[in-house]
């Protein structure tokens, strides 16, 4: 008759059990990134990853030439790479802002169903309504929109470049129609002055940082700084020691002194900070909800979309081609090449 294993041995075959499972899944993951570097080279593509990716892209992106950045310089990196096709991991706009600038590159991405809550929330129809009863003024829309939005505008703008940008047309006297994020947009309305008409989107992860749990943190980390995307609200926004873009917040975890930082942005982030500054300590601004309550708890499902597997089959096998109507990309890139242009002399 077969022993009954004991308790503890059955214990000990669970664990050894799980532990072959996690190393063949990390088998698994290593040759999924292999095949990914292969395809890179045999597909003459470059890797363009965005800071809120999975590390594991973010690290790959790096690793094969590619780059990781904010979606300004995703855009002038794959414009200006040599590579025939470009693999974009981010979000939709950003597969299609590439499109854009690369006509003549095939464009790729990982999933076509990762989208934007700014650029759902500014459908082109009636953004353009709003526009036609506004014309007087310069629309600015951020370059979270879709392409037939950024179509309908006079400049798109990032976030590293949006208070340059509107204190440049508030200087010539304009008036500016800003959209979609609205909180971005009051911050930029009130660094600059100038008179900003507000579009009502906002992005899901941001709009969730709360003033009361940033101070409570700031009171348990006195000597943290507080590092904040404009892309929360106000009351957030009031609390940093330093307002910035992906890029921004990153450059001042590198310059500042602090040894602590308070992050109100995306957790994909923390992957560039902490390699940028492995001896500082990085901490997520708390968010709506504790765990379950939030809608992104600082992780935005879209990006979270891009993943290794889909980035293997979309390379092998093609899938998920960005594509533009031609008609609509070229009225896009008219604001689109305005804001690169005004990047390359003033930032
Ligand atoms: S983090 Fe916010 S702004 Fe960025 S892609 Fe996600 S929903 Fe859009």
């Amino acid at each position: 008759m077969e022993q009954q294993a004991s308790p503890q041995q059955w214990v000990r075959d669970q664990i050894s059990g799980l532990q072959a499972g996690v190393e063949s899944v990390e088998i698994d993951r290593d040759a999924q990134k292999k095949r990914i570097k292969d395809l890179l080279q045999a597909r003459d593509a470059v890797l363009v990853a965005h800071y809120y990716t999975d590390p594991e892209i973010q690290a790959l992106a790096e690793e094969t030439g590619g780059c990781v950045s904010d979606s300004l310089e995703m855009a002038r990196f794959g414009r200006d790479h040599p590579a025939s096709t470009l693999v974009v991991a981010g979000v939709k706009f950003m597969g299609e802002t590439a499109k854009i600038l690369s006509p003549d590159k095939r464009v790729l991405m990982p999933t076509l169903e990762a989208t934007c809550s700014l650029d759902i929330g500014c459908p082109a129809d009636e953004f353009s309504d709003f526009c036609d009863q506004h014309p007087d003024r310069t629309v600015v829309v951020y370059a979270n929109t879709s392409a037939a939005v950024k179509a309908r505008a006079d400049w798109v703008v990032t976030s590293s470049i949006a208070l340059k940008v509107v204190d440049y047309l508030d200087s010539q006297g304009e008036k500016i129609l800003w959209a979609p994020d609205k909180h971005l947009g009051s911050y930029v309305q009130r660094e600059t002055g100038a008179d900003v008409l507000l579009w009502d989107g906002a992005c899901i992860v941001h709009d969730e940082f709360k003033a009361q749990g940033l101070r409570d943190l700031m009171a348990v980390y006195p000597d943290a700084a507080v590092l904040v995307h404009p892309e929360s609200p106000a009351s957030v926004v009031e609390l940093a020691d330093v307002v910035g873009s992906t890029t921004q917040i990153i450059n001042a975890a590198r310059d500042l002194e602090n040894r602590q930082f308070i992050v109100a942005t995306d957790q994909g982030i923390f992957y560039k900070l902490q390699q940028l500054v492995p001896d500082k300590e990085f901490l997520i601004a708390p968010t709506a909800g504790n765990g379950a309550s939030c809608r992104s708890c600082a992780n935005c499902p879209w990006m979270a979309m891009n993943a290794l597997d889909n980035l293997a089959e979309a390379l092998d096998r093609g899938l998920n081609e960005v594509l533009v109507d031609p008609g609509l990309a070229d009225k896009a890139m008219m604001p689109l090449d305005r804001m690169l242009e005004f990047a390359r002399k003033n930032l």
